[in-house]
């Protein structure tokens, strides 16, 4: 018999990646997702497939799936500041009663259970970089509120499941990510500036572009998640590329590899409670996992710009 994953957010941009990864292993993979920010575009390669099983469902009602389940991994949320703020109470939604459903699931079918949660937890972070044991610097009432308490929440969730019944839980905080399967107007940073340049348009910075983030591709946070979930290591772990930049070096960086030109606009309104810095302390994945990201920024970058460049040649 093989084995059986449910991932809630399958067609979502990570979730997507990790239906994939889970299918290339000989697993089942059961596909939740009720679309709101996820797209069937992500998985219309797998719905032919015996071994993929697509449910249009919200997991903050009750989740129902038939047969055996080995593991459950929580990808469903709003992940843009732009969709959260869009989608708040959703958002705070998925986080809690979405994470009760999905722990609930993963406790009745007796299911290793991993949890997405966020380098958000760490809020406009006064530790840099930050490593697990940092609490974080979280405004509640905040517009950034609604993700980063209902990810600190679901973090909270699982620890209390895995504590008081046993489940054998993970949690991912996962760093700023890019790659294929991102939403053109996700509102993020990077489909923002590879729409923008590529349209010979000026590329947005929000302040004067001195914050910073730290990218990781795509195929190292899934090598990362899929690692995780072989170990019986239940406490947070920071997944992301220290290799940090500024946005508007970013920039400048998109531009160059776009070759269009296009301008840089400055000084755009830097949105409420926007963290001026980020970058991931991975020495705790390093051991427990013996990863760490292998993709330069300049060759996920250019990967990227592909796949841009294809979806910018679909709204013309
Ligand atoms: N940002 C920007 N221009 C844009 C979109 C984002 O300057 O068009 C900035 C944003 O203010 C933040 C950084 O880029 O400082 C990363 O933003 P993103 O929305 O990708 O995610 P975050 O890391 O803030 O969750």
């Amino acid at each position: 018999m093989p084995e059986r994953v449910v991932i809630t957010g399958g067609a979502g941009f990570i979730g997507s990646h990790l239906c994939a990864r889970f299918l290339n292993v000989g697993y089942e993979v059961v596909c939740i997702d009720n679309l709101s920010t996820g797209s069937k575009d992500n998985i219309a390669s797998f719905l032919d497939r015996p071994d993929f099983f697509f449910i249009k469902h919200d997991v903050t009602e009750y989740i129902y799936v038939d047969g055996p389940v080995d593991l459950v991994l929580h990808f469903a949320s709003p992940a843009s500041p732009a969709d959260y703020l869009d989608l708040p109470i959703q958002t705070l939604k998925v986080g809690s009663l979405g994470t009760h459903k999905a722990m609930g699931l993963a406790k009745a079918k007796s299911a290793r259970f991993l949890l997405a949660s966020t380098s958000e937890i760490y809020g406009n972070p006064l530790q840099h970089p930050q490593s697990e044991e940092y609490f974080g610097n979280v405004n509640p009432v905040g517009l950034r509120g609604v993700y980063d308490e209902s990810k600190r929440f679901a973090e909270a969730m699982v620890m209390a499941y895995h504590r008081n019944h046993g489940v054998s839980t993970r949690i991912a905080r996962i760093f700023n990510t890019y790659g294929p399967n991102m939403r053109l107007d996700d509102g993020r940073v990077l489909p923002n500036f590879f729409s923008q340049a590529l349209q010979k348009k000026a590329l947005t910075i929000y302040g004067d572009g001195s914050q910073t983030r730290s990218f990781c591709f795509i195929s190292d946070i899934v090598e990362g998640i899929f690692r995780l979930c072989r170990t019986e290591y239940h406490d947070p772990v920071n997944l992301g590329n220290p290799e940090e930049i500024s946005i508007k070096d970013l920039a400048e960086m998109i531009v160059n590899l776009t070759g269009t030109g296009a301008e840089i606009a400055i000084n755009h309104p830097l949105p409420d409670g926007d963290p001026q810095v980020r970058k991931p302390d991975i020495s705790r994945a390093m051991d427990v996992l013996g990863w760490k990201p292998v993709v330069g920024r300049e060759d996920g970058l250019k990967i990227t710009l592909d796949y841009f460049k294809k979806k910018v040649s679909e709204i013309h």
